[in-house]
């Protein structure tokens, strides 16, 4: 609607690390795309990890799946979540696929003999990167959250990059820094030193931020604002104060009123008209902060210390509680502290059980005295992905008498593999980027509670896995109760059609699903996901 270039929009943090830029990146992105803005977010992450589908949870939270497969940083999360618009691998750049493509390069002998240094092929490389999302004229904005703490050895290269783009189209580029202002309690007051160091040491990187967004526990007094915009030679509306807020959802309409938007597109020289159209936004955050009903559902996994290692799943259940005007109380329950006698003590207050998905033996057995429980006292349950391939072989052991039944991917000998290696992972040697990733679509059967709560018969979700339900078995599940609900007809190593069970019911239970796939991936504010939403429901009628 707006005719003019793409502008970039540059997210960078100071300070201290976990301010928040994300939701600050997301929550700008909602605003301008209210505004009628096209607008997407990118993350440059500045680890030499080539994505973080390798690293351990405890390191970095959960790994986000994109549509095209991509296994990303949460933050990407974050953003499908605030914009209801799919990220993709062009959203998300590390350091090591940056280094990646200039050493195959390299290799092939791209450079002709030339010396490759940080500058400037790096840096190009990293404004390449950035500027990919511009082609094609599908967005006006681009956000680009960095990554890590200005005055970080890694993020030198990034913060480069972007001082190169402000110098080469000043008009289309700004920068945000976000920063901490601690208070002190015994001197009464907030300290904006530690935000001035901040900018200072950016301009020594030759940037000059465009706007302060200041995370802050109290409120930001004038003169403190006065300060900041004099030392930091920013205009005085363009310090942000950014409170603590009850819930992250509360961010966009914060910002709007702090005017982040409005002093963003002043500095961008575009039309900010009126205001910008956020009834979905307020509907949903009236139903998250006046629930009517309250539900207990217990979260099994084995990185439970760690709410951001479920952050999808987590946020999934705040949509979908919303969505019922109900309040998800997610207990979180270790796997490797639950067992058949403490599981009825753990599990008794909750009324549904959700088991999380993983991988690897550790925490297993909890998982399984969870499922048993659920099913045999029909406490509603949902199974994602280990999840499900638990639900199965706990149905195998106790319900079709398979004692030592199991997932390969447990234990090699097994005489009951009904969970197995998918056939084209069998000879996969390299550990990153090499599962079955992204959407894939599904049919699922008609008259399943799953086509029930889907609306339709054909989907399509996103995931992330090595094993499968092993289709020897389907017959002898399907006898004894336990019904595929959904299947992928795709091909196998050899190119032969193969057909995945993607999803099982047990249809004399009155909720009891398992899925291959991850809904969390896709449940934004916009678009809670109705398995989420179903199975809240069901756990309410549960109570
Ligand atoms: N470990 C299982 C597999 O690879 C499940 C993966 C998951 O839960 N994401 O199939």
């Amino acid at each position: 609607m707006h005719k003019h270039t793409t502008k970039f929009i540059f997210v960078t943090g100071g300070v201290a690390s976990s301010l928040g830029k994300g939701i600050i990146s997301a929550s700008l992105a909602r605003l301008l795309l209210s505004r009628g803005y096209k607008t997407t977010i990118q993350k440059l992450d500045p680890y030499i990890n080539i994505d973080p589908g390798t690293l351990n949870p405890y390191e970095h939270g959960e790994c986000y799946v994109t549509e095209d497969g991509a296994e990303t940083d949460l933050d990407l999360g974050h953003y499908e979540r605030f914009t209801n618009i799919p990220t993709s691998q062009a959203n998300n750049v590390t350091t090591g696929r940056v280094y990646q493509s200039i050493i195959e390069k390299e290799r092939r002998g791209d450079y002709l003999g030339s010396t490759v240094q940080v500058v400037p092929h790096i840096t190009d490389e990293i404004k390449r990167r950035i500027k990919l999302l511009a082609e094609g004229g599908k967005f006006d904005m681009i956000i680009t959250e960095i990554g890590g703490t200005v005055g970080d050895i890694e993020s030198l290269p990034y913060i480069e990059a972007v001082r190169q783009l402000t110098w080469e189209s000043p008009e289309d580029v700004m920068v945000i820094h976000l920063t901490y202002m601690p208070y002190l309690a015994a001197a009464g007051e907030l300290k904006t030193k530690p935000t001035q160091h901040s900018v200072k040491t950016m301009l020594e990187q030759g940037l000059q931020p465009d706007m302060i967004v200041c995370r802050t526990e109290h409120p930001l007094s004038r003169s403190a604002r006065d300060k900041v915009a004099l030392f930091c030679n920013v205009r005085p509306e363009c310090v942000i104060e950014s409170r603590d807020a009850k819930s992250i959802y509360e961010v966009p309409l914060m910002m709007m009123q702090e005017g982040l938007d409005r002093e963003v597109l002043r500095t961008l020289k575009l039309p900010y008209g009126g205001k910008p159209n956020l009834t979905l936004w307020r509907v949903f955050l009236r139903r998250l902060e006046h629930p009517r009903h309250e539900v207990k559902i217990a979260l099994v996994g084995k990185y439970v210390e760690l709410h951001d290692a479920y952050k999808s799943i987590l946020e999934a259940f705040l949509q979908a509680g919303a969505m019922n005007s109900c309040k998800v109380q997610v207990k979180m329950v270790h796997s490797e502290q639950l067992n058949k006698a403490n599981v009825e003590k753990m599990l008794g207050d909750c009324q549904g059980v959700l088991v999380a998905p993983g991988f690897g033996k550790r925490g297993i057995a909890g998982k399984l005295a969870a499922i048993e429980y659920a099913r045999t006292r029909r406490v509603p349950f949902l199974g994602i992905c280990l999840g499900m391939q638990c639900g199965v072989i706990e149905y195998a052991r106790n319900v079709l008498g398979w004692k030592d039944a199991d997932s390969t991917e447990m234990n090699l000998r097994t005489h009951h593999p009904v969970i197995h290696i998918m056939d084209n992972q069998k000879n996969v040697k390299n550990m990153g980027g090499t599962m079955r990733l992204g959407a894939y679509p599904c049919t699922l059967k008609k008259g399943s509670l799953l086509a029930e709560i889907y609306g339709t018969q054909t989907i399509s979700e996103r995931h992330r896995h090595r094993y499968e339900l092993n289709n020897d078995y389907i017959k002898d599940f399907e006898k004894a109760g336990m019904k595929v609900a959904g299947v992928n007809v795709g091909k196998d190593a050899s190119g032969k059609k193969i057909t995945r069970v993607e999803a099982v019911e047990i249809p004399a239970h009155p909720f009891f699903v398992g899925v291959q796939y991850h809904p969390e991936y896709k449940s934004t504010v916009e678009n809670p996901h109705p398995l989420f939403i179903a199975f809240v429901a069901a756990a309410m009628r549960n109570i």
